[in-house]
């Protein structure tokens, strides 16, 4: 009789933010869900492969025979070429958008895994061999989905990075109308009761376009560094929202993005929006992912935030989903506060959810 064990086991990204890789067995099926890569004081670290041949589940890294990768973030995404040396044969499925912003994100890396990559749409349902699998969209950033898997009638749904709440470029999450058994979770703020996001006042986005209007009516310019080029392009949309009047010079790599945007019909650009080839006149704003040039007189903006739902946001998607078993990954703890509480125990309190959680650990496998 063929098995029909469930087996989790994250490689990277369990209770941290990097590195995002994680096995799913399914009976027979060898699946992976996302590839990327995290960075600690500059240091790349890739998904800790080698694990997976040191338990009983895989003896040959060609057993893995698909890739589901949530989106083009580079921790869920930049791993996918070091895994594709190893098994050259895989079938990797991400959407049309996804691909787009991968091609620039990976740049000459891209090449070698393009012909893996299957495009896939929302909505979209492949079937393999004993499951079934559709696409849903996640919010967070264009491209991003969720995957929605069906092994021997049971409901599996991976979240990859997601938003409840629309974001300048990309609409609310779409959730499938199924009952979900098992949902594995990218749960960013799941350990973050103090954590809110836009719309409060001391939001991460809400401070940088402060602190941009504040600098520019000093007739100073700002340097903005983005971590992502695809966060640039989400900057670029709110400065041209919030504040019109902004000249934004954009550097190249987000300048790429922005264009494969434009020519997927997602409008960016506006006439106070320019390449950055020489450094103009201020007040003005620049947008790069480099670090900005020394002594240049300019204000420093770190361009970071989150794309992510916050913890009450967290809290009522898992209460609406109400899986039997949520995984949360992708889930550090809390750097600032040590209240302690977690999705997991504000829920057990709720009499109507019927969910029990795991936070797993890296390269520790378990039963589902
Ligand atoms: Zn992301
Ligand atoms: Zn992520």
């Amino acid at each position: 009789m063929r098995s029909g064990k469930i087996i989790f086991m994250p490689l990277g990204g369990a209770q941290e933010v990097g590195a995002s890789c994680y096995f799913l067995k399914l009976g027979e099926n060898n699946l992976l869900l996302d590839c990327g890569c995290g960075s600690t004081h500059g240091i790349r670290f890739a998904p800790k492969f080698n694990a997976l041949l040191q338990t009983p589940y895989l003896q040959d890294f060609h057993q893995v025979s698909q890739i589901f990768l949530s989106h083009a973030h580079l921790d869920h995404a930049a791993a996918l070429p070091d895994f594709l040396e190893l098994n050259e044969r895989a079938a990797v499925y991400m959407t049309d958008l996804t691909r787009e912003i991968l091609s620039v994100q990976l740049e000459e890396r891209f090449d070698k895994i393009e012909k893996n990559i299957s495009s896939v749409a929302f909505l979209q349902k492949i079937p393999l061999p004993n499951l079934r699998i559709s696409f849903h969209q996640a919010g967070h950033i264009p491209g991003a989905m969720m995957t929605l898997i069906n092994f021997r009638g049971k409901n599996i749904l991976y979240t990859g990075d997601y938003s409840t709440f629309p974001t300048q470029l990309v609409g609310a999450a779409l959730l499938p109308e199924v009952k979900i058994d098992i949902l594995i979770l990218c749960g960013l703020h799941a350990r973050h009761p103090n954590y809110r996001r836009f719309g409060d006042s001391d939001s991460a986005l809400k401070k940088i376009l402060r602190k941009i209007y504040y600098a520019l009516r000093r007739g100073k310019s700002v340097y903005c560094q983005v971590t992502q080029i695809s966060k640039g392009v989400e900057l670029i949309t709110l400065i041209n929202k919030f504040l019109p009047q902004a000249e934004i010079f954009i550097d190249e790599r987000v300048m790429k993005i922005v264009h494969r945007f434009e020519n997927l019909h997602i409008p960016i650009m506006r006439e106070q929006n320019h390449p950055l080839s020489a450094f103009p006149r201020a007040p003005c704003v620049f947008l790069s992912t480099k670090p900005p040039p020394p002594r240049s007189g300019m204000e420093i903006l770190n361009g970071d935030f989150s794309l992510h739902d916050d913890f009450a946001a967290t809290v009522e998607f898992v209460r609406r989903l109400n899986p039997k078993t949520c995984v949360v990954v992708h889930s550090p703890p809390d750097k600032f506060f040590h209240t302690g509480t977690t999705l997991e125990q504000v829920l057990i309190n709720d009499p109507d959810s019927r969910t029990s959680f795991i936070f797993p650990n890296t390269c520790v496998p378990f039963e589902l």
